[in-house]
């Protein structure tokens, strides 16, 4: 007879300690970016620890690690639960490793109740999900979602001159464990995470169910007039591109977020040409990066860039380009998802509230195959990406019992989740 499985938090609590002493910084945080030394270590400790409980260990060719606890129907598509371990060279304990030891919780806490589901559950780890030391990020998980692996990638070079392709082959290599076909089948996914940001501490709400990522847009607008003596130009001879920048950002700044709670506007880098102290600019080239859950008002921000640059540069007699870096759509989760995720926060007795991702993650992409859903639990202040990143131990409780009762939910089905394709893209 099996009991009701049930979160264990000490045990999470302390392999949450074990992990964060795998690449730990002299301030607390961590420092255990993808496909190093510290990243084959924790994965080998994990590998054990599955090892020890008789899960299955599998990688894949993008060393995604995968462990697995069966299900009786052997033939059913898996119930996915990850995260990453990779972490920011100056990261924290909890960003990515907070869902991966929690989906392994889930994995323990149903092996101690000898739960016997029809649906295997299964902890994923996926590679390089910072981006911080190789680019792109999320590259595990989006080359799952793709069951491709481009081969450009595989020639990405680290700062330290490491190239990705001998990285990945000295990991997988490190770690005995059989192959995974690259973006296997599966049910759903699910990925516990924390905020990284303020609104869930804030209202003490332990449990953020997260309607979906927003988009992001990075442009590079480049002004260009022309130079000219910084003493002997009048105003009527400038053409000034450092004026046109300053009337486009002061626009952009008074707009738009002080009008939409829902976008980010931000300019984070800044040059000028030739860059001397005596001479009107020719050139001034800046980054933009906007995000907004909406894909629509993400596309009206965009137009509304080129209308007023074009207005700024006829007044200061200057030329424009907009060059697009990145262009990612906002991603919502089925609403069927973000309901499960819901009543599984009632069930387990913990107030939630409905909240869009202002980050990247895994799930975005594996979004892309499958239903997929994120919890989200406060830290600290908001802080993450910072050795200062915390996370109450009632919320890490909290968050792990969510997973649990979420997976719960999926794993003890043979119905498949949703028919048909699950991506829902605006
Ligand atoms: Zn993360």
């Amino acid at each position: 007879m099996s009991r009701r499985p049930a979160i264990r938090g000490e045990r999470l609590l302390g392999h949450l300690d074990r992990f964060a002493a795998i690449g730990a910084t002299a301030k607390g945080g961590v420092n255990r970016q993808a496909l190093t030394q510290g990243d084959r270590e924790a994965r080998a400790l994990l590998a054990d620890l599955a090892g020890a409980r008789g899960f299955a260990v599998r990688q894949d060719e993008a060393a995604n690690l995968f462990l697995r606890r069966e299900g009786t129907d052997t033939g059913l598509p898996p119930l996915l639960i990850g995260s990453h371990l990779d972490t920011q060279p100056t990261g924290g304990r909890f960003d990515g490793a907070l869902g991966v030891l929690a989906a392994f919780e889930v994995l323990e806490a149903l092996e101690d109740a000898s739960f016997r589901s029809p649906r295997a559950a299964e902890v994923a780890v996926w590679t390089n999900e910072e981006g911080s030391r190789f680019a792109p990020g999320a590259m595990g998980s989006q080359a799952f979602a793709a069951r491709l692996l481009p081969a450009e990638w595989r020639d990405a070079r680290a700062p330290d001159g490491a190239r990705l392709g001998d990285e990945l082959a000295a990991t997988i290599a490190s770690l005995p464990a059989p192959f995974a076909p690259l973006g296997f089948p599966i049910a759903a996914y699910l990925e516990l995470h924390i905020e990284q940001g303020p609104v869930l501490e804030r209202e003490d709400t332990p449990i953020g169910a997260v309607t979906g990522i927003q988009g992001t847009l990075w442009l590079e607008v480049e002004l260009t007039g022309q130079a000219a003596h910084a003493g002997t130009t009048p105003l009527d001879f400038r053409r000034d591109p450092m004026r046109a920048a300053v009337a486009v950002l002061d626009e952009f700044y008074r707009t738009v977020m002080p009008s939409d709670p829902d976008a980010r506007f931000t300019v984070g880098r800044i040059e000028a040409q030739p860059g001397s102290v005596n001479a009107v600019p020719e050139r001034v080239r800046f980054t933009i990066d906007l995000r907004h859950p909406d894909a629509t008002v993400l596309a009206h921000l965009a137009g509304r860039i080129r209308d007023v640059c074009e207005q700024a540069c006829a007044q200061a007699g200057c030329a424009f380009s907009i060059h697009r870096l990145v262009d990612m759509p906002p991603t919502a989760f089925p609403e069927e998802m973000v309901e499960r995720v819901e009543a599984s926060a009632r069930r387990a007795g913990l107030a939630s509230r409905r909240i869009v991702s202002g980050a990247f993650h895994d799930a975005l992409y594996l979004a892309r195959c499958a239903p997929a859903a994120m919890i989200f639990c406060p830290c600290r202040d908001g802080i993450s990406h910072n050795e200062a990143e915390h996370v109450e131990p009632r919320f890490v409780l909290a968050g792990a019992s969510v997973l649990l009762e979420t997976a719960l939910s999926m794993i003890d089905t043979v119905e498949p989740m949703f028919d048909g394709p699950t991506r829902v893209t605006v």
